[in-house]
């Protein structure tokens, strides 16, 4: 089962490739660039290539970048939105150049249009961001959010219409699902039967079969806080016994899973992995 840890670029992309894999891990996601500023500078090619040969050496997969904090694909500024399209093509087309599987990105915010708006809108974004799509072997994986303030993202049905949308267009598209995200946004998963009800909640929405990737966080802030805050598994208010049972879920066990827990110590990301791993050992 593919688990691994987002991974700092400190020092050049390839870097990150020799921290997960001294971490044991077999996925990995990275920034492809600095996430929070708008200023972009090409990837040199022979940095991509030594990506490319580096990270086939080591096995990981799936490889995930993580876009830019600062887009916007659903802003109703005309220019916030189409810079946003211009830096997620840019983007769309670095992990294309280092061999990523997935570009997960969050849709930001249609401040206050509301979600039908916001809907139409990253729709029409991800029908102008197909052309740089075009002949890349990397899948755009949309990413739930906690819903906090006028945010999008945080209703699983909402997306769910964003991603077959972008489907249409022909952008390989699919869900990122961000547990912390998700508790603070409403969905609760503490016992099978909620685990059951998420899983439907995804599949009737989207396909569990769209279903790619799982950040897996646990949450400071409890069930419908909105508040986008992750915290050690098993640490917050989603708990050891809720991971327990949503990793025993079998649709769930097998998507490759990254997690996003804070790094405050070296030994944070061991112990995480190391609490993860037991509980998959169990499930399986
Ligand atoms: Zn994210
Ligand atoms: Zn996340």
């Amino acid at each position: 089962m593919p688990l691994g840890v987002h991974t700092s670029i400190a020092g050049g992309l390839c870097k990150s490739i020799e921290r997960a894999v001294l971490l044991g891990c077999s996925a990995m996601q990275i920034f492809g660039r600095n996430p929070r500023s708008w200023i972009y500078k090409p990837l040199p090619p022979e940095e991509a290539r030594l990506f490319r040969s580096t990270r086939e050496a080591s096995g990981l997969w799936p490889v995930v970048v993580h876009t830019n904090y600062l887009i916007n694909l659903c802003s109703p500024d005309e220019e916030i939105f189409s810079k946003s399209i211009d830096i997620f093509s840019k983007e769309f087309s670095i992990a294309g150049q280092i061999g990523a599987d997935y570009l997960v990105t969050h849709l930001g915010s249609p401040r206050d249009m509301g979600p039908r708006f916001a809907i139409q809108r990253a729709a029409q974004a991800f029908k102008e961001v197909a052309r740089a799509g075009l002949g890349l072997k990397t899948m755009v994986l949309i990413e739930n959010t906690s819903g906090a303030g006028s945010g999008f993202g945080g209703s699983l049905r909402d997306l769910g219409e964003v991603i077959r949308a972008a489907q249409e267009d022909g952008v390989a598209s699919g869900l990122c699902l961000d547990t912390c995200h998700a508790f603070a946004a409403g969905y609760s998963f503490s016992t099978p039967a909620e685990v059951r009800a998420l899983v439907e909640e995804i599949d009737e929405a989207v396909g569990m079969e769209n279903l790619k990737l799982i950040h897996l966080n646990d949450s400071k802030g409890a069930l419908a806080s909105k508040l986008d805050r992750h915290e050690h598994i098993g640490g917050g208010r989603i708990g050891i016994e809720a991971f327990r049972a949503l990793l025993a879920h079998p649709g769930i066990m097998k998507v490759p899973m990254i997690l996003e827990t804070p790094k405050n110590t070296q030994d944070d990301d061991p112990r995480n992995l190391a609490i993860v791993r037991g509980l998959l050992e169990v499930s399986s």
